[in-house]
């Protein structure tokens, strides 16, 4: 029988295992059981399901034995659906998941946060080796007649040959390495299983022996965990504790999570749900293959966990399960989408989730976890979630020329003046380059508060807010925005350069859509804004980021500061060729303040250095 190569990715993985999480090496047993409990899973839901198994007798447990004197194996057990040798070829043998290459390069660039993301990513089997020298997994799919011996070292290779074996299931055997050692050992082991894996649905016995009453030993066996579906317990009967090991189990996040919903409904429906909320981001959040977090349960039958669909798309953060006990076990991916059960049970969990939320802003600090690490997914929402926009607009936060931090919609109404008219927000860059924008002048000098809206969606997300309660959102780089603003002083400072307008425009042609006099800068000679329904500088970015070939050509307005010396000055100068170079570098200059690009900054620097030599 010739030795099967591992695919490539798993070698590296493997090295990766063995060398950066040699500290942690106990996890390996809750990959173990967590694999024998989804065996044990899948093997009941076909036994529910599907005809040719509904004779078979199900009796899921665990087991799990060493040997003591030696201390040289031990091994674990499963009831569970088994594998066949094409089974054991894809599943252990090759990684399917995408997003492999970066997990491993993640995991390259920090080994301690790499212990936390080897359970989520599900590369679990392989960690078997940081403890083993070899590795042997006996199995027997369901329904089929051969057994399986699977074997390897690590080291590049592994081997399956047939091996007869009286029941299906499967037991992985870990011939222990010097690190490995500790494990051989009843408390040890029982130990790590009521930290990592207490909530298994399905009994875990450990088996061991006892020096008997008239000397010889005998062999014991004991369940070490309740074997409860913990979220079908009542609430009062689960401590902290409870609700933060379950959690670990069912996500194999190491760290706690910052609040959990338990959820149980009676009535015309009936259902149970559990949701987490993690403290921090998974890897995979803002890929658009992540894996979702929120488990599918019928009657306590294992469902699905890859089904998008549970929760909305911005509620991608939240882990947990939903055990309904209305659905038809057999239902079907088609079905759930477009089920009034499921439709009903993720409108409630929707609604309950933003609750907890608005309850958790109570609570500053921790609030500002959750935002720091989710803030940008849930403004996904404000934009598909249109039936709880009033909710999620509650939530968001952003930083304003008020304060340092963070400050909510509400808060800023709060503090607005007393005439003011909107909620200001400035988009389109960097926080620091937002902050000193030339677009803030009027606004500082005023004393009224702007929020400072520097994450790439934040232009989108605010431009679709329209209205906070009964205040407008409007953007400081919108021509109408300051119109707000205007006085009767403004009013006779535009007319008086009006004949400097009149030749800037002609100057300037078709690169502006217009140039008007400004009401809102004090320092700065000039800024550039955009028409009130033209897209921004940033969406025009974005829209070509994502391949958008035929855009539309937006110019921006230009608007000149009538106080400004060189405004003021320029207005006396008559020579043409002056005007063309102070009307072109005017608007550069607002251009690059802007984070935009110049069209010819060739021509800008010989423009620039025809102004500097005249000045000397
Ligand atoms: P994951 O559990 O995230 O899929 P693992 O590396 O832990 O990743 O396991 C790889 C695959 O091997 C599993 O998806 C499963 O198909 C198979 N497998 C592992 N252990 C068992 C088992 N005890 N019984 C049946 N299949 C198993
Ligand atoms: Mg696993």
């Amino acid at each position: 029988m010739p030795k099967h190569q591992f695919q490539a990715e798993v070698n590296q993985l493997l090295t990766l295992i063995i060398h950066s999480l040699y500290s942690n090496t106990e996890i390996f047993l809750r990959e173990l059981i967590s694999n024998a409990s989804d065996a044990l899973d899948k093997l009941k839901y076909l036994t529910l399901t599907q005809e040719d198994f509904k004779g078979v007798p199900f009796a899921p447990r665990i087991d799990i034995s060493f040997d003591t004197k030696d201390r040289t194996t031990l091994s674990i057990s499963d009831t569970g659906i088994g594998m066949n040798d094409k089974d054991l070829e894809e599943n252990l043998g090759t990684i399917a998941r995408s997003g492999t290459k970066e997990f491993i390069q993640a995991m390259a660039a920090d080994a301690r946060k790499g212990a936390g993301l080897i359970g989520q990513f599900g590369v679990g089997f392989y960690s078997s080796f940081m403890v083993a020298d070899t590795v042997e997994v006996l199995t027997r799919r369901i329904g089929e007649e051969k057994g399986w011996k699977w074997t390897s070292d690590g080291k590049g290779e592994y081997d399956i040959v047939e091996a007869p074996r009286d029941t299906s299931g499967t037991t992985v055997i870990l011939h222990l390495n010097e690190a490995g050692r500790e494990y051989a050992d009843r408390w040890r082991v029982e130990e790590i299983i009521r930290k990592y894996s207490n909530h298994i649905a399905f009994p875990i016995h450990l088996h061991y022996t006892e020096k008997g009453e008239h000397g010889g030993t005998v062999e014991k066996d004991a369940q070490v965990n309740s074997a409860l579906a913990l979220w079908r317990r009542p609430k009062a009967d689960l401590k902290e504790e409870d609700y933060k090991e379950f959690y670990k189990t069912l996500t194999h996040d190491t760290d706690d999570p910052l609040l959990w919903i338990h959820l149980s409904v009676e009535g015309a429906l009936a259902y149970t749900t559990l949701f987490y909320i993690p403290s921090r981001a998974p890897f995979d959040l803002y890929r658009y293959d992540y894996q979702p977090g929120v488990k599918l349960y019928i009657k306590r039958v294992f469902i699905t966990e890859s089904e998008k669909e549970l929760l909305p798309v911005y509620m991608r953060f939240v882990r947990g399960i939903i055990d309904s006990e209305d659905l038809p076990l057999n239902v079907s991916r088609e079905i759930l989408q477009k089920n009034r059960i499921m439709e009903n049970i993720r409108t409630s969990s929707v609604r309950k989730i933003l609750q907890e939320l608005a309850l958790l802003t109570k609570d500053k600090e921790r609030y500002e976890t959750f935002w720091n690490e989710f803030g940008r997914v849930l403004k996904e929402g404000v934009l598909q979630d249109f039936e709880h926009k009033e909710q999620l607009l509650e939530l968001v936060r952003y930083k304003s020329t008020a304060m340092t931090g963070w400050t909510s919609l509400s808060e800023y109404r709060d503090r607005m003046q007393k005439d003011q008219k909107a909620i200001y927000y400035i988009t389109g860059g960097r926080e620091s380059g937002l902050r000193s924008s030339p677009l803030l002048e009027t606004y500082k000098a005023r004393g009224i508060e702007v929020l400072v809206m520097d994450d790439e969606i934040d232009d989108i997300v605010a431009g679709s807010i329209g209205k906070f309660m009964d205040v407008d959102l409007k953007a400081v780089n919108r021509s109408a925005t300051a119109d707000d603003l205007k006085t009767e002083e403004d009013t006779g400072r535009a007319a008086a350069i009006d004949p400097l307008i009149q030749k800037l425009k002609k100057s300037l042609g078709g690169l502006v859509k217009d140039v008007r006099a400004s009401n809102r800068l004090s320092d700065s000679p000039s800024c550039i804004v955009v028409d009130e329904h033209d897209p921004t500088m940033q969406m025009q970015q974005i829209m070509k980021m994502m391949g958008n070939k035929d855009l539309p050509d937006v110019k921006p307005i230009l608007e000149i500061n009538p106080t400004h010396p060189i405004v003021t000055k320029l207005a006396a100068v008559s020579d043409e060729a002056v005007i063309d170079d102070m009307s072109r570098l005017l608007l550069e200059q607002a251009l690059l303040v802007e984070g935009g690009e110049l069209v010819d900054p060739a021509g800008f620097v010989k423009r620039l250095n025809r102004a500097l030599e005249k000045s000397l």
